[in-house]
């Protein structure tokens, strides 16, 4: 019997060790930390051997192959010498893919991932579709193959995900942008990280689409050098495009197939220049996959946005406070700092992950009036900008930002959390940052 060994028990692991057991393997679960009750409690329902808070080599280096996490670095020892071993080593996606026969709607990016996946699973649902909705959010893709009979899935894909990827075929696969991020994973080589990203394209064939965005010169720097056989179906803000979309005359036109729809611009319910390359990528899918023309358009100006991008939170005494905890790196943060139509007092800083903050220096002169940094090391903050604003501070905790922010705010300026940074210093993830920011402005 095959024996799979599952590294990692979140909800990627566990998915794939129910999958696993599901289609008759030998398996194993081994996690270096302690998982969680629910994830224990699921792992004995459906009786899978399993060990936490330390790894037993043996038990991991008989493997046929071994489905890490997308957590784990290449780095771990553990990782070393499994590949030393010579045992194949993949992500959870392409473990279920194997299994899976449904059309798979597959997303990647630095930026707007999230959004764009929320988006597309939105449109099929509402166009009555039996469709699941996985990878980085929500429920497990391995638990939902394992469990459910979709015909379609929605998948948010990690480049770490990626990474592990070798045979899986995406039917329409979804680039949004590459710019600089967890460079400490790629040897701080962009070129790695390309690479990465572009694996969502492999094994894709001529009835296959690839949507991707024709502003990003990392991304059409990169098309001249491979050999894509899907349709390219490319999005824009700049220029009128033949297949794909664009924008004109405050309008966002899309045409697959020759058949060309579009929709007001001031109709889209996710506002900011970066969601309109999120509606634009969501509309071409659905369009590929004939989703009927109402129910995309219904979907463009009904949808509700995701918690912690550009959230609006509350406005107290004529100040709007912006919940934009997921932007954890500089371009993110960029869009977010562009689409200020107010002077700004913004809330940056957290775990550098190598940030270079040149990018965000004129819009920093010209939005931000004060800084308020949040972060255990705020140094390279002050370095960078110090001399761009009008007023800088350092806390150390939402509540206290916030205290901060309100302090100083005058009617009409807008509180914008958009870190730039990842949260693992002082908070447990970004959901849990944002949640503690929008708890404490509650509270004021
Ligand atoms: P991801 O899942 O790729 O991290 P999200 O949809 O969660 O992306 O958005 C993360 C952050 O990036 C948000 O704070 C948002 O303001 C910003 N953002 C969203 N879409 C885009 C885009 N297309 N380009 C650049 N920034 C974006």
């Amino acid at each position: 019997m095959q024996r799979v060994v599952v590294l990692g028990g979140g909800e990627s692991g566990t998915g794939s060790a129910v999958l696993a057991k599901v289609k008759g393997l030998d398996v194993f679960l081994s996690d270096s930390g302690k998982l969680k009750e629910d994830a224990k409690e699921l792992l004995r329902k459906w009786d899978i051997d399993f060990e936490e808070g330390g790894h037993t080599i043996e038990k991991i280096l008989n493997a046929d192959e071994v489905i890490k996490s997308p957590g784990i670095p290449e780095t771990a020892p553990l990782i070393v010498a499994i590949r030393e071993k010579g045992i194949k080593i993949i992500s959870e996606i392409e473990f279920a893919g194997r299994y899976c026969n449904a059309k798979k709607i597959c997303i990647t990016g630095s930026n707007g991932k999230t959004t764009t996946t929320s988006l597309i699973y939105f449109m099929l649902k509402n166009a009555g579709l039996n469709v699941g909705l996985g990878g980085n959010i929500g429920q497990s893709y391995a638990y939902q193959v394992a469990t459910e009979r979709y015909d379609y899935y929605v998948l948010e894909l990690s480049s770490f995900q990626l990474d592990g990827m070798y045979e899986f075929k995406a039917d329409i696969a979804i680039l949004m942008n590459i710019t600089p991020d967890h460079l400490d994973r790629y040897d701080f080589k962009m070129q790695n990280y390309i690479n990465s990203k572009f694996r969502i394209t492999q094994n894709m064939k001529e009835e296959d689409c690839f949507i991707f965005c024709k502003d990003d010169p990392v991304t059409i720097g990169e098309l001249e050098k491979i050999v894509t056989r899907a349709k390219m179906l490319p999005f824009t803000q700049k220029e009128e495009v033949g297949e794909g979309a664009w924008i004109d005359d405050g309008k966002m036109f899309v045409n697959v197939n020759g058949d060309v729809d579009f929709i007001y611009l001031k109709e889209l319910a996710l506002q900011g220049k970066h969601n309109v390359y999120n509606s634009m990528a969501a509309a071409i899918a659905a369009k590929a996959i004939k989703i009927d023309k109402k129910v995309i358009r219904e979907s463009l100006m009904t949808f509700s946005g995701v918690e912690h991008r550009m959230e609006k939170v509350m406005k107290i005494k004529n100040v709007l406070y912006i919940n934009d905890s997921k932007a954890t790196n500089v371009d993110s943060a960029w869009y977010a700092l562009d689409s200020m139509t107010t002077p700004v007092v913004w809330i940056a800083g957290g775990k550098d992950k190598g940030n270079d903050y040149a990018p965000l220096y004129d819009l920093v002169k010209d939005k931000v009036r004060v800084l308020i940094c949040m972060g255990l090391h705020n140094e390279k903050l002050h370095e960078n900008f110090a001399d761009k604003v009008d007023m800088i501070f350092d806390v150390q905790s939402a509540k206290d930002a916030v205290a901060k922010a309100y302090e100083v705010a005058q009617p009409g300026e807008t509180v914008l959390l958009s870190p730039c940074c990842a949260s693992f210093d002082l908070f447990k993830s970004y959901e849990d940052r944002g949640r503690q920011f929008k708890d404490a402005i509650r509270e004021l």
